[in-house]
């Protein structure tokens, strides 16, 4: 309980949180140009220096959701050709997602990283290149980390730092040491993991990893979910996830930094 008490909910008015809880349409939804749409439940402002890692699958903690509450994550991207599809599957809906990008990547892309910030989603970092992280050697690991922020913040807002405007982070393969952890939790970065996945690096139809997806959520009831944005299968099903997630009572929230979603309100 402590833990969860050190959570900050950006949603502090109790009229909002109850909007949220009793899946009342939220400002975000009422937003929406479409009317039936899932929308965004409510923002989540994580703080990196009280709870340094969540996700059930690498660590005893994750963030504090309510029943039927859901964070969508996107790794790997981004890959103009299906993270556009995601984006507009996301869009169609008006949810907020979080994209952990690979430094190459998004140096390959600025204006993919660019339109994914723009559309509100959060942007987290996944390393320049995604090696296994505990096979490297520890100066690598360490300037994989950065240089991947780096490239990231680069392709965001032109300049190369290896401070992230969002302290969000994800080990490739979830391989990391307690020497990592411990450097991150010192630069006060959240490392996330993730409660359940789409395994969706696997060969399967996307009907197939739409059975699995949701019949794992369905089981499991909540949690941080785990995709690919460059994988086709996975933007392919997306219209119909998140039509699933609507229909079947469950709620997307937003996770932003803490003491971000001002900034980030003022800036749009
Ligand atoms: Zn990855």
């Amino acid at each position: 309980m402590t833990k969860m008490l050190r959570w900050r909910w950006t949603s502090i008015s109790a009229g909002a949180l109850l909007a949220a809880l009793t899946n009342i349409a939220s400002t975000e939804a009422a937003d929406c140009p479409r009317k039936d749409a899932l929308g965004t439940s409510r923002v989540l402002s994580v703080d990196a220096k009280a709870t340094p890692r969540v996700g059930l699958k690498s660590f005893p903690q994750t963030l504090p959701l309510a029943d039927h509450e859901v964070v969508l994550t996107f790794d790997d991207g981004p890959n103009p050709p299906t993270t556009s599809k995601v984006l507009a599957a996301l869009a169609q809906e008006c949810v907020r997602a979080t994209f952990f990008l690979i430094g190459q990547h998004a140096s390959e892309h600025p204006d993919m990283v660019k339109r994914i910030a723009r559309e509100g989603h959060t942007i987290g970092h996944h390393t320049w290149s995604h090696p296994f992280m505990a096979r490297i050697p520890s100066d690598k690991a360490i300037a994989e980390i950065e240089r991947g922020i780096a490239a990231d913040e680069m392709a965001l807002h032109g300049v190369a730092t290896t401070t992230p405007s969002t302290p969000f982070f994800r080990f490739p393969y979830f391989e990391s040491t307690p020497a990592q952890l411990d450097l991150l939790q010192s630069r006060g970065i959240a490392v996330f993991g993730a409660d359940l996945w789409a395994s969706d690096w696997n060969e399967m139809t996307p009907e197939q990893e739409l059975k699995l997806v949701t019949e794992r959520l369905a089981a499991a009831g909540k949690g941080i979910i785990l995709f690919h944005d460059p994988k086709a299968r996975t933007a392919a099903i997306m219209p119909a996830f998140l039509r699933y997630l609507r229909d079947n009572g469950f709620r997307v929230v937003h996770v932003v930094p803490a003491g971000a979603s001002q900034k980030n309100a003022d800036a749009r």
